[in-house]
Protein backbone atom coordinates (compact mmCIF):
# COMPACT_ATOMS: atom_id res chain seq x y z
CA UNK A 1 0.00 0.00 0.00
CA UNK A 2 1.31 3.41 -0.77
CA UNK A 3 1.84 6.06 1.74
CA UNK A 4 2.01 8.42 -0.20
CA UNK A 5 -0.51 11.36 -0.27
CA UNK A 6 0.13 12.98 -3.97
CA UNK A 7 3.64 14.52 -4.09
CA UNK A 8 3.73 14.77 0.31
CA UNK A 9 5.65 12.08 1.52
CA UNK A 10 7.00 11.01 5.15
CA UNK A 11 10.67 11.90 6.02
CA UNK A 12 12.51 9.91 7.94
CA UNK A 13 15.95 12.01 8.52
CA UNK A 14 18.73 10.42 10.93
CA UNK A 15 20.73 13.01 12.41
CA UNK A 16 19.12 15.80 11.91
CA UNK A 17 19.70 17.32 14.89
CA UNK A 18 23.13 17.59 13.54
CA UNK A 19 24.79 20.56 11.15
CA UNK A 20 23.69 18.93 7.69
CA UNK A 21 20.64 17.09 8.91
CA UNK A 22 19.14 20.19 10.25
CA UNK A 23 19.53 21.97 6.48
CA UNK A 24 18.13 19.07 4.95
CA UNK A 25 14.59 19.21 7.15
CA UNK A 26 14.14 22.75 6.36
CA UNK A 27 14.50 22.15 2.37
CA UNK A 28 11.95 19.03 2.90
CA UNK A 29 9.46 20.95 5.02
CA UNK A 30 9.25 23.68 2.74
CA UNK A 31 8.69 20.99 -0.38
CA UNK A 32 5.62 20.25 2.29
CA UNK A 33 6.97 16.85 2.72
CA UNK A 34 5.90 15.68 6.74
CA UNK A 35 9.53 15.12 8.85
CA UNK A 36 10.31 13.04 11.22
CA UNK A 37 13.85 13.64 13.38
CA UNK A 38 16.13 10.85 14.60
CA UNK A 39 19.08 11.85 16.83
CA UNK A 40 20.72 10.78 20.14
CA UNK A 41 21.83 14.59 20.01
CA UNK A 42 25.76 13.14 20.58
CA UNK A 43 27.33 16.05 18.18
CA UNK A 44 23.73 17.40 17.41
CA UNK A 45 21.82 20.12 19.17
CA UNK A 46 18.16 21.21 19.73
CA UNK A 47 19.04 24.58 18.59
CA UNK A 48 19.53 23.33 14.82
CA UNK A 49 16.14 22.89 15.39
CA UNK A 50 14.73 24.75 17.47
CA UNK A 51 12.85 26.59 14.48
CA UNK A 52 11.17 24.02 13.26
CA UNK A 53 9.97 22.59 16.80
CA UNK A 54 6.04 23.00 17.12
CA UNK A 55 5.52 23.02 13.10
CA UNK A 56 2.86 20.43 12.53
CA UNK A 57 4.79 18.64 9.81
CA UNK A 58 7.54 18.01 12.18
CA UNK A 59 8.16 15.58 14.33
CA UNK A 60 11.33 14.39 16.45
CA UNK A 61 12.31 11.25 17.90
CA UNK A 62 14.95 10.92 20.24
CA UNK A 63 16.86 7.55 19.32
CA UNK A 64 19.67 5.64 18.23
CA UNK A 65 20.63 4.08 15.43
CA UNK A 66 22.43 1.44 17.19
CA UNK A 67 18.94 0.17 18.02
CA UNK A 68 16.21 -0.72 15.53
CA UNK A 69 13.43 1.78 14.97
CA UNK A 70 9.96 0.92 13.87
CA UNK A 71 8.26 3.51 12.44
CA UNK A 72 5.99 3.95 8.54
CA UNK A 73 8.02 6.09 6.11
CA UNK A 74 8.29 6.71 2.60
CA UNK A 75 11.64 8.14 2.37
CA UNK A 76 15.09 7.69 4.42
CA UNK A 77 18.07 9.76 4.42
CA UNK A 78 20.65 8.04 6.90
CA UNK A 79 22.69 10.69 8.01
CA UNK A 80 23.50 9.82 12.14
CA UNK A 81 27.16 10.04 12.49
CA UNK A 82 29.77 12.16 14.40
CA UNK A 83 31.71 13.63 11.14
CA UNK A 84 34.50 15.70 12.97
CA UNK A 85 37.61 14.18 13.20
CA UNK A 86 37.54 14.88 17.17
CA UNK A 87 34.33 13.64 17.75
CA UNK A 88 34.22 10.74 15.71
CA UNK A 89 37.78 9.73 17.59
CA UNK A 90 36.48 10.24 20.44
CA UNK A 91 34.54 6.96 21.26
CA UNK A 92 35.87 5.07 17.99
CA UNK A 93 33.48 1.50 18.84
CA UNK A 94 30.29 3.70 18.74
CA UNK A 95 31.26 5.37 15.54
CA UNK A 96 31.44 2.30 14.08
CA UNK A 97 28.53 1.10 15.51
CA UNK A 98 27.01 4.12 14.28
CA UNK A 99 27.90 3.70 10.76
CA UNK A 100 27.69 -0.23 10.73
CA UNK A 101 24.75 -1.10 12.92
CA UNK A 102 23.00 2.13 12.00
CA UNK A 103 23.04 0.99 8.43
CA UNK A 104 21.65 -2.04 9.16
CA UNK A 105 18.98 -0.60 11.20
CA UNK A 106 17.87 1.73 8.97
CA UNK A 107 17.95 -0.39 5.16
CA UNK A 108 16.33 -2.80 7.46
CA UNK A 109 13.59 -0.16 8.17
CA UNK A 110 13.98 0.51 4.70
CA UNK A 111 13.16 -3.16 2.99
CA UNK A 112 9.78 -3.89 5.46
CA UNK A 113 8.48 -0.01 3.92
CA UNK A 114 9.94 -0.60 0.85
CA UNK A 115 11.86 3.00 0.89
CA UNK A 116 13.83 4.28 -0.99
CA UNK A 117 16.83 5.35 1.52
CA UNK A 118 19.90 7.91 0.74
CA UNK A 119 23.23 7.05 2.60
CA UNK A 120 25.48 10.10 3.78
CA UNK A 121 28.96 8.64 2.71
CA UNK A 122 31.84 10.27 2.55
CA UNK A 123 35.00 11.09 0.94
CA UNK A 124 37.06 9.46 3.58
CA UNK A 125 36.53 5.94 1.34
CA UNK A 126 39.15 7.24 -0.41
CA UNK A 127 41.37 7.21 2.42
CA UNK A 128 44.86 9.16 1.59
CA UNK A 129 43.99 9.11 -2.01
CA UNK A 130 46.65 8.37 -4.56
CA UNK A 131 43.97 9.57 -7.43
CA UNK A 132 44.06 12.52 -7.99
CA UNK A 133 41.20 14.35 -7.83
CA UNK A 134 39.09 11.40 -7.09
CA UNK A 135 36.50 9.88 -8.93
CA UNK A 136 33.83 6.59 -7.58
CA UNK A 137 35.91 3.82 -9.52
CA UNK A 138 38.65 5.10 -7.11
CA UNK A 139 38.50 2.29 -4.44
CA UNK A 140 40.61 4.00 -2.10
CA UNK A 141 44.06 3.96 0.39
CA UNK A 142 42.20 3.32 3.68
CA UNK A 143 44.54 2.27 7.31
CA UNK A 144 42.29 -0.75 8.44
CA UNK A 145 43.86 0.11 11.76
CA UNK A 146 44.32 3.74 12.24
CA UNK A 147 42.95 6.64 14.45
CA UNK A 148 40.38 7.84 11.69
CA UNK A 149 39.61 3.96 10.21
CA UNK A 150 36.82 3.79 12.74
CA UNK A 151 35.33 6.17 10.65
CA UNK A 152 36.60 5.33 7.12
CA UNK A 153 36.34 1.68 7.26
CA UNK A 154 32.58 2.13 9.24
CA UNK A 155 31.26 4.04 6.16
CA UNK A 156 32.62 1.66 3.70
CA UNK A 157 31.56 -1.16 5.52
CA UNK A 158 27.83 0.60 5.10
CA UNK A 159 28.11 1.43 1.47
CA UNK A 160 28.83 -2.45 1.36
CA UNK A 161 25.53 -3.16 3.06
CA UNK A 162 23.62 -0.40 1.17
CA UNK A 163 24.94 -2.54 -2.52
CA UNK A 164 24.33 -5.46 -0.57
CA UNK A 165 20.71 -4.69 0.38
CA UNK A 166 20.18 -3.86 -3.29
CA UNK A 167 21.59 -6.64 -5.06
CA UNK A 168 20.05 -8.91 -2.69
CA UNK A 169 16.88 -7.16 -1.51
CA UNK A 170 16.37 -4.52 -4.32
CA UNK A 171 16.16 -1.79 -2.28
CA UNK A 172 16.33 1.80 -4.11
CA UNK A 173 19.30 3.10 -2.47
CA UNK A 174 21.38 6.56 -2.79
CA UNK A 175 24.64 6.46 -2.11
CA UNK A 176 26.72 10.35 -1.96
CA UNK A 177 30.01 10.82 -1.36
CA UNK A 178 30.14 14.51 0.73
CA UNK A 179 33.64 16.09 0.47
CA UNK A 180 34.17 18.79 3.32
CA UNK A 181 31.34 21.36 3.43
CA UNK A 182 30.90 24.07 6.04
CA UNK A 183 28.49 26.51 6.56
CA UNK A 184 26.07 27.62 8.94
CA UNK A 185 25.06 25.32 12.43
CA UNK A 186 28.13 23.93 12.45
CA UNK A 187 29.10 23.97 16.27
CA UNK A 188 31.25 26.46 17.48
CA UNK A 189 33.43 23.37 18.90
CA UNK A 190 33.20 20.87 16.16
CA UNK A 191 36.85 20.88 15.54
CA UNK A 192 36.29 20.72 11.80
CA UNK A 193 38.77 23.21 9.71
CA UNK A 194 36.13 25.64 8.77
CA UNK A 195 34.35 26.38 12.15
CA UNK A 196 37.78 26.34 13.57
CA UNK A 197 39.49 29.01 11.57
CA UNK A 198 36.98 31.12 12.11
CA UNK A 199 35.82 30.67 15.47
CA UNK A 200 39.39 31.60 16.24
CA UNK A 201 39.26 34.35 14.26
CA UNK A 202 36.81 36.15 15.40
CA UNK A 203 37.94 35.61 19.19
CA UNK A 204 41.24 36.92 18.17
CA UNK A 205 43.34 33.51 18.86
CA UNK A 206 46.03 31.71 16.91
CA UNK A 207 44.93 30.34 13.97
CA UNK A 208 46.04 26.27 14.91
CA UNK A 209 47.53 25.25 11.09
CA UNK A 210 48.24 21.23 11.79
CA UNK A 211 51.23 19.87 10.09
CA UNK A 212 52.75 22.27 7.26
CA UNK A 213 49.31 23.24 6.39
CA UNK A 214 50.04 22.04 2.40
CA UNK A 215 47.29 19.53 2.74
CA UNK A 216 44.28 20.69 0.44
CA UNK A 217 40.50 20.10 0.62
CA UNK A 218 38.05 21.04 -1.27
CA UNK A 219 35.06 22.97 0.48
CA UNK A 220 31.56 23.08 -0.29
CA UNK A 221 29.12 25.10 0.95
CA UNK A 222 26.11 23.49 2.78
CA UNK A 223 23.24 24.89 0.27
CA UNK A 224 24.68 23.51 -2.78
CA UNK A 225 25.49 20.05 -1.08
CA UNK A 226 21.64 20.50 -0.27
CA UNK A 227 20.39 20.70 -3.67
CA UNK A 228 22.89 17.56 -4.92
CA UNK A 229 21.30 15.15 -2.08
CA UNK A 230 17.62 16.28 -3.08
CA UNK A 231 18.81 15.80 -6.75
CA UNK A 232 20.25 12.49 -6.23
CA UNK A 233 16.86 11.60 -3.81
CA UNK A 234 14.62 12.32 -6.67
CA UNK A 235 16.76 10.45 -9.51
CA UNK A 236 15.63 7.74 -11.20
CA UNK A 237 15.26 4.38 -9.21
CA UNK A 238 18.90 2.58 -11.47
CA UNK A 239 21.11 6.05 -10.11
CA UNK A 240 22.36 4.48 -7.14
CA UNK A 241 25.61 6.13 -6.89
CA UNK A 242 27.95 6.10 -5.11
CA UNK A 243 28.70 9.62 -6.39
CA UNK A 244 30.89 12.43 -4.95
CA UNK A 245 28.73 15.37 -4.08
CA UNK A 246 31.62 18.43 -3.61
CA UNK A 247 32.97 21.51 -4.64
CA UNK A 248 35.99 20.94 -6.82
CA UNK A 249 38.08 24.11 -5.32
CA UNK A 250 40.79 22.86 -4.07
CA UNK A 251 42.98 25.28 -1.38
CA UNK A 252 45.89 24.49 0.79
CA UNK A 253 44.44 24.48 4.50
CA UNK A 254 47.33 27.71 4.65
CA UNK A 255 45.13 29.63 2.11
CA UNK A 256 42.03 28.75 4.33
CA UNK A 257 43.57 30.21 7.25
CA UNK A 258 44.52 33.20 5.03
CA UNK A 259 41.30 33.84 3.18
CA UNK A 260 39.79 34.09 6.93
CA UNK A 261 42.00 36.10 8.14
CA UNK A 262 41.68 38.65 5.74
CA UNK A 263 37.82 38.33 5.66
CA UNK A 264 37.06 38.45 9.50
CA UNK A 265 40.22 41.42 9.60
CA UNK A 266 41.48 39.30 12.69
CA UNK A 267 45.13 40.18 13.96
CA UNK A 268 45.29 36.01 15.12
CA UNK A 269 48.63 34.73 14.38
CA UNK A 270 48.79 31.14 12.65
CA UNK A 271 50.72 28.84 14.80
CA UNK A 272 51.67 24.95 13.43
CA UNK A 273 50.62 22.22 15.68
CA UNK A 274 51.22 18.21 14.85
CA UNK A 275 49.56 16.79 11.87
CA UNK A 276 47.28 14.38 13.17
CA UNK A 277 47.63 10.36 12.11
CA UNK A 278 46.72 9.68 8.29
CA UNK A 279 45.72 13.00 7.91
CA UNK A 280 45.35 12.74 3.48
CA UNK A 281 47.53 14.60 1.51
CA UNK A 282 45.03 16.10 -0.79
CA UNK A 283 41.44 15.89 -1.31
CA UNK A 284 39.26 16.92 -4.37
CA UNK A 285 36.11 15.72 -6.21
CA UNK A 286 35.49 14.71 -9.66
CA UNK A 287 31.84 15.77 -10.16
CA UNK A 288 31.67 14.68 -13.86
CA UNK A 289 29.07 11.72 -12.93
CA UNK A 290 27.03 14.60 -10.55
CA UNK A 291 27.28 16.95 -13.61
CA UNK A 292 25.86 13.97 -15.86
CA UNK A 293 23.51 12.27 -14.01
CA UNK A 294 22.15 14.59 -11.51
CA UNK A 295 22.45 18.28 -13.81
CA UNK A 296 24.05 19.46 -10.30
CA UNK A 297 26.93 21.40 -10.02
CA UNK A 298 27.99 23.67 -7.23
CA UNK A 299 27.65 27.44 -7.51
CA UNK A 300 28.69 29.08 -4.37
CA UNK A 301 32.70 29.93 -4.28
CA UNK A 302 34.52 29.52 -1.35
CA UNK A 303 34.87 33.25 -0.55
CA UNK A 304 30.59 33.56 -0.55
CA UNK A 305 30.35 30.90 1.36
CA UNK A 306 33.29 31.87 4.07
CA UNK A 307 31.37 35.31 4.20
CA UNK A 308 27.60 33.85 4.74
CA UNK A 309 29.80 31.35 7.72
CA UNK A 310 31.63 34.12 8.94
CA UNK A 311 28.41 35.77 9.67
CA UNK A 312 26.68 33.11 11.24
CA UNK A 313 29.57 32.76 13.33
CA UNK A 314 29.26 36.86 14.49
CA UNK A 315 25.91 36.61 15.67
CA UNK A 316 26.63 32.86 17.74
CA UNK A 317 29.16 33.97 19.23
CA UNK A 318 27.92 37.52 19.99
CA UNK A 319 31.12 39.11 18.78
P1 LIG B 1 27.12 16.47 12.67
O1 LIG B 1 28.03 15.87 13.69
O2 LIG B 1 26.77 17.90 12.80
O3 LIG B 1 25.74 15.65 12.60
C1 LIG B 1 25.65 14.28 12.87
C2 LIG B 1 24.34 14.03 13.60
O4 LIG B 1 24.19 12.63 13.85
C3 LIG B 1 24.27 14.72 14.97
O5 LIG B 1 23.04 15.38 15.13
C4 LIG B 1 24.43 13.58 15.96
O6 LIG B 1 23.83 13.85 17.21
C5 LIG B 1 23.76 12.45 15.21
N1 LIG B 1 24.20 11.12 15.66
C6 LIG B 1 25.46 10.67 15.85
N2 LIG B 1 25.44 9.39 16.25
C7 LIG B 1 24.12 9.02 16.31
C8 LIG B 1 23.45 7.82 16.66
N3 LIG B 1 24.12 6.72 17.04
N4 LIG B 1 22.10 7.80 16.60
C9 LIG B 1 21.41 8.90 16.22
N5 LIG B 1 21.99 10.06 15.89
C10 LIG B 1 23.33 10.12 15.93
O7 LIG B 1 27.78 16.16 11.26
P2 LIG B 1 27.35 16.61 9.78
O8 LIG B 1 28.45 17.38 9.20
O9 LIG B 1 25.98 17.17 9.77
O10 LIG B 1 27.34 15.20 9.04
C11 LIG B 1 26.14 14.52 8.72
C12 LIG B 1 26.46 13.26 7.94
O11 LIG B 1 27.16 13.60 6.74
C13 LIG B 1 27.35 12.28 8.70
O12 LIG B 1 26.93 10.97 8.41
C14 LIG B 1 28.71 12.52 8.11
O13 LIG B 1 29.54 11.38 8.19
C15 LIG B 1 28.38 12.88 6.68
N6 LIG B 1 29.44 13.70 6.07
C16 LIG B 1 29.56 15.03 6.37
C17 LIG B 1 30.58 15.76 5.80
C18 LIG B 1 30.76 17.24 6.05
O14 LIG B 1 31.71 17.82 5.54
N7 LIG B 1 29.89 17.92 6.77
C19 LIG B 1 31.49 15.15 4.92
C20 LIG B 1 31.35 13.79 4.66
C21 LIG B 1 30.31 13.08 5.23
N1 LIG C 1 43.04 21.23 10.39
C1 LIG C 1 43.89 22.26 10.80
N2 LIG C 1 43.55 22.98 11.90
C2 LIG C 1 42.40 22.76 12.59
C3 LIG C 1 41.52 21.73 12.17
C4 LIG C 1 41.89 20.99 11.07
O1 LIG C 1 44.94 22.50 10.20
O2 LIG C 1 42.17 23.49 13.59
C5 LIG C 1 43.40 20.47 9.19
C6 LIG C 1 43.35 18.96 9.35
O3 LIG C 1 44.59 18.46 9.83
C7 LIG C 1 43.06 18.52 7.93
C8 LIG C 1 42.19 19.63 7.37
O4 LIG C 1 42.42 20.76 8.21
O5 LIG C 1 44.25 18.45 7.17
C9 LIG C 1 40.71 19.31 7.36
O6 LIG C 1 40.38 18.86 8.64
P1 LIG C 1 38.88 18.57 9.12
O7 LIG C 1 38.96 18.09 10.53
O8 LIG C 1 38.03 19.73 8.81
O9 LIG C 1 38.35 17.39 8.17
P2 LIG C 1 39.00 16.13 7.42
O10 LIG C 1 38.94 16.48 6.00
O11 LIG C 1 40.41 15.91 7.88
O12 LIG C 1 38.11 15.01 7.82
Amino acid sequence: MSRNYGSRKRVLVTGGAGFLGSHLIDRLLEQGHDVICADNYFTGSRDNIAHVWGHERFEFIRHDVTFPLYIEVDEIYNLACPASPVHYQHDPVATTKTSVHGAINMLGLAKRLGARIFQASTSEVYGDPSMHPQREEYWGNVNPIGPRSCYDEGKRCAETLFFDYHRQHGLEIKVARIFNTYGPRMHPSDGRVVSNFIVQALKGEPITIYGDGEQTRSFCYVDDLLRGFIALMESPADVTGPINIGNPGEFTIRELAEKVIAMTGAKSELVQLPLPADDPRQRKPDITKAREQLGWEPSIALEEGLGKTIDYFRTKLEL
